[in-house]
């Protein structure tokens, strides 16, 4: 039976790309060697990196912009460690936007090496907005914000304006909307939300913001170790880095980041629309910080949950059981989502 994927994370490829790495696998570039046996520094595989490397600055508009790529190991959890000791003085200071469970984990990192200031937080309300109009401290080193919290369904859609170096966690968003890129100057995300399978972390830096805590940082959390070895420091993790290739050149082929974020704004609206006319579904999210890749809501009555439940299964529908601190269902609707799936859904909804 035909499944529709709304898993969080990992989540969702394209069927093309997945039959590209399944063939992949076994032969790699008629070789006759699989990807996953030859070595990393063979220029078979060089020539992934590079290609996967050009396609992020590209479908990002930040080619020729002092950026540097890089397919990182550890997660975005790692990330979480590595931006303090990457851009934060001894005893410095950092400021954080807490909008979720996952920029709480970065702000406990961040705590390790110096002091951070929490200068906006939606705990208040269970993560259910995004804080606006706060002021960011003049003495910060960076600002690091989250732009699309998984767990709780809400995306920033304006992203403060600072003279510091604005750091970003995109792991549920990157590649999906189009923004002006070069506002931050150091980008990662985890690449199994929108982007490839587990186990690479995409980091975009801006080369000048290093270099300048006067830290020794330990030579795999040093991001200029990483950036002087075009990110073949130690072994990176070759299928995962070849499978996201694969992904951003299926998008760079859809017509990039502008393409693919009138899809999503399609799909998020079609599932939208149904939460806010039907009267047993309510959203969690306030309404103009919706996330167009995670979409939050409760069913009030829970013996139509119990129905809702079964008509799912019945369907194929997989994955919307929502985060446990958020509870009712969260349909994660990335880019390899299609329309028809949303429709799947959405149609069950009806049935309730
Ligand atoms: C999933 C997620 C993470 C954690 O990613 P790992 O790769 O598992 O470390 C961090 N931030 C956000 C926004 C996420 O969605």
């Amino acid at each position: 039976m035909k499944k529709h994927n709304f898993s969080a994370g990992p989540s969702i490829l394209p069927r093309v790309v997945l039959e590209q790495a399944s063939k992949a696998i076994l032969n790699f570039n008629n070789l006759d060697l699989s990807l996953i046996e030859i070595s990393h520094r063979s220029a078979d595989f060089v020539a992934v990196m590079e290609k996967a490397q050009q396609l992020t600055l590209n479908l990002l508009g930040l080619e020729n912009k002092g950026y540097s790529v890089l397919f990182l190991q550890g997660g975005a959890s790692l990330e979480f460690l590595m931006v303090p000791y990457n851009l934060m003085k001894e005893n410095g200071k950092a400021a954080y936007i807490d909008t979720g469970v996952w920029s709480s984990k970065a702000i406990k990192e961040a705590k390790l090496l110096g002091n951070v200031e929490t200068v906006a937080s939606s705990k208040d309300k269970n993560y259910s907005y995004i804080p606006k109009n706060f002021s960011i401290p003049q003495d910060a080193e960076y600002v690091h914000c989250t732009s699309n919290n998984t767990i709780f369904g809400t995306q920033i859609k304006t992203f403060p304006k600072t003279d510091m170096p604005l750091v970003c966690d995109m792991s549920s968003d990157i590649f999906s909307r189009v923004l002006d890129f070069s506002q931050f100057d150091l980008i990662y995300a985890g690449a199994q939300k929108n982007m490839g399978p587990a186990g690479t972390t995409l980091v975009v830096v801006k080369d000048e913001i290093l270099g300048k805590t006067g830290r020794t940082i330990p030579s795999m959390l040093d991001y200029q170790v990483h950036i002087n070895s075009e990110s073949m420091y130690n072994t990176p993790s070759v299928f995962a880095v070849y499978v996201s290739m694969l992904t951003l050149q299926w998008l760079k082929d859809l017509g990039g980041l502008a393409a693919i974020e009138k899809m999503n704004n399609a799909k998020a609206k079609l599932l939208y629309d149904e939460i806010d006319t039907n009267p047993n579904f309510k959203g969690t999210a306030a309404i103009e910080d919706r996330s167009h890749m995670n979409v939050t809501f409760l069913i009030e009555d829970t013996e139509k949950a119990a129905s809702f439940d079964k008509l799912c299964k019945e369907a194929g529908i997989s994955g919307i059981k929502g985060h446990r601190s958020v509870g009712g269902y969260r349909a994660s609707i990335y880019n390899a989502m299609p329309l028809e799936s949303v429709q799947a859904l959405v149609d069950i909804m009806k049935k309730i």
